[in-house]
């Protein structure tokens, strides 16, 4: 979708695109009740009046599971719990029924049960209304439950993509590898944990040629410090951007 002018922009964000964020402490506004500003969010995307936006912010409030929702509508998010707040948003961002909702990092800060009740709800209300979800996160748990497909980064690169089942079963580059392996295993308590050596360069000095390559135990050395490598297919629904794949295929 190529977007012009603020206009496009403010009509898109929110809109046709929500976004829910880490922690929603920080993302709602603290002196405003959340039914303000779900109702704020209504009256710019749609064309409900006042009365129709708050009755519909109460039913969507209550739709993701918060008990006495005219009640919560009109506290602030201090007043709510972690998960609570987080279903709050989730409420706010589903509210315009948008194509999109991006989900960063949406279960980091909850705890292990309400995780799985907010991954649950996400998932349900996907389904029904129909639309594409981007889960930006680092936990691999939370990909093998909730997506189709899955995108690695690192250092802002794309490393690694295909479906979620080849990918985490598969893995193909090095930091996907090291990824996995550095899951802590619950079937055998005595493997040590095993991380990934070094640190994570910054951003402002990349590595030249492949940007995994400080760290990358199996460097191929001149190739991969001065090559940036390019995606190369591992089957139909995998592709990896790694010069093992192109060193495999010409040998
Ligand atoms: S391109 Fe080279 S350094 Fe980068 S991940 Fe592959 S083998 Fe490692």
């Amino acid at each position: 979708m190529k977007l012009h002018g603020s206009k496009e922009l403010k009509v898109a964000r929110g809109g046709a695109i929500s976004m829910i964020f880490q922690e929603p402490m920080a993302s709602f506004a603290p002196a405003i009740t959340i039914g303000a500003q779900m109702v704020e969010q209504l009256l710019i995307h749609t064309n409900y009046n006042k009365a129709k936006a708050k009755k519909y912010s109460i039913e969507m409030l209550d739709r993701v599971g918060i008990s006495d929702a005219d009640k919560r509508f009109d506290q602030f998010a201090f007043e709510l719990s972690g998960g609570m707040r987080q279903r709050a948003m989730i409420a706010m961002a589903l509210s315009t029924k948008p194509k999109l909702l991006i989900a960063d990092e949406p279960t980091t800060a909850l705890d292990v049960t309400i995780q799985l009740q907010v991954i649950d709800l996400m998932k349900d209300l996907v389904k029904e209304f129909g639309m594409g979800i981007l889960f930006i996160t680092h936990d691999l748990g939370v990909i093998a439950q909730t997506a189709d497909n899955i995108a690695v980064m690192y250092l802002g690169k794309l490393i690694e993509k295909g479906s979620v089942r080849d990918v985490l079963r598969n893995p193909s580059h090095p930091y996907t590898q090291g990824l996995i392996d550095a899951l802590p295993r619950l079937d055998n308590l005595d493997v040590p944990l095993k991380a990934i050596e070094g640190d994570i360069p910054s951003p402002l000095e990349r590595p030249s040629g492949c940007v995994f390559h400080t760290r990358c135990p199996a460097d191929l050395g001149d190739v991969c410090h001065n090559q940036i490598p390019q995606f190369s297919a591992v089957n139909a629904a995998h592709e990896t951007a790694c010069h093992l794949l192109t060193k495999e295929a010409a040998s």
